[in-house]
């Protein structure tokens, strides 16, 4: 039997319904939530995810502000633009969009952004707490993919997991999130020998490494849950890692690119951005 779709589109439309509601809610209460995105560049992917975020803040009544610097913008300048955010009472949310400019070192930006607004997760402050378990600001790519696969009524406890990543938006938030759900955990990168050796023990692998075709159907485990992760632009076609059709006809669920782990990761920006809104009206209620 055919793997099972997992429906991110389908999934993230609930969740986006959801929030509506509750950006209603704290509308009517006097706060409009509000999320700032830094882009730095002129990347034409990384403005085209900053657009799908500005779409999503609009569907769902969360007002969004872009701030676009140069690609030669200095590490001083744009840690003062994060500065004018954190400080800025409007401001709910703030996103620093990926990746930055060569000269740019990304940890010193990421944990520029105070915590209360890190929407991405991506602080030492945010990263820390997911590892101790509290998933409040979450990298929202990790977020929607648990949620993926919690949607699937299978339970991660006692499941082999392999992730092919590792990097701080991906492969370690979600390695931490599985743990504690202990799953028992592989990341593999580049440097690591016979990915395979890992992969076809995965009861749930998850793949973002941006290559098409990466992972054939050879080195899936049958019947594992498969999450594609990955985005690789042909053109103006969107493919993954995984090698769809041969992979599907083996796996139990398969999460497909586009409309997986996509509208998932923008749903949970939004889910996040709200979590922040409430946690500064209440602040501000408590006064
Ligand atoms: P990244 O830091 O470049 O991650 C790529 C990962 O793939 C790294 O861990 C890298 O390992 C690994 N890798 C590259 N070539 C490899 C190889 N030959 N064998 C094994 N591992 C290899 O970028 P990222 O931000 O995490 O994003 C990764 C992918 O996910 C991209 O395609 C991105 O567009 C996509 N993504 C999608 C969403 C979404 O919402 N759908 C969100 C975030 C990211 P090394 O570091 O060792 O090179």
């Amino acid at each position: 039997m055919p793997a099972k779709i997992l429906d991110g589109k389908k999934l993230s439309e609930k969740i986006l319904e959801e929030l509506q509601e509750q950006a209603m809610e704290l509308k009517q209460k006097g706060i409009i939530p509000c999320l700032a995105v830094v882009l730095a560049g002129e990347r034409p992917d990384s403005r085209l995810y900053v657009k799908k975020k500005q779409e999503a803040c609009k569907k769902i009544g969360i007002e969004s502000k872009t701030v676009f610097l140069p690609e030669k913008v200095s590490e001083k300048e744009l840690i003062k633009e994060i500065e004018k955010l954190n400080s800025d009472n409007s401001v709910h949310g703030i996103l620093v969009q990926l990746p930055l400019p060569m000269h740019i070192k990304q940890e010193k930006i990421v944990n520029a952004v105070s915590p209360k607004k890190d929407v991405d997760g991506f602080s030492a402050e945010n990263l820390g707490l997911v590892a101790q378990g509290i998933e409040t600001f979450a990298s929202c790519t990790a977020k929607g993919i648990i949620r993926l696969i919690e949607s699937t009524g299978i339970k991660i406890m006692g499941k082999n997991a392999c992730i092919i990543n590792h990097s701080i938006v991906v492969g370690k938030p979600l390695a931490l999130m599985l743990l504690h759900r202990n799953a028992t955990v592989s990341i593999c990168h580049r440097a690591t020998k016979n990915i395979s050796d890992f992969t076809k023990k995965a009861d749930i692998l998850v793949s973002a490494v941006g290559k098409k075709n990466f992972v054939p159907a050879e080195i899936v485990k049958p019947g594992a849950i498969v999450i594609d992760a990955g985005i690789f632009l042909e053109g103006k076609k969107v493919f993954g890692d995984i090698d769809f059709e041969p992979v599907k006809k083996i796996a139990s669920w398969i999460a497909p690119v586009p409309g997986g782990v996509g509208p998932m990761t923008v749903a949970c920006l939004m889910e996040n951005t709200i979590i922040a809104a409430k946690a500064f009206a209440s602040k501000k209620w408590e006064k």
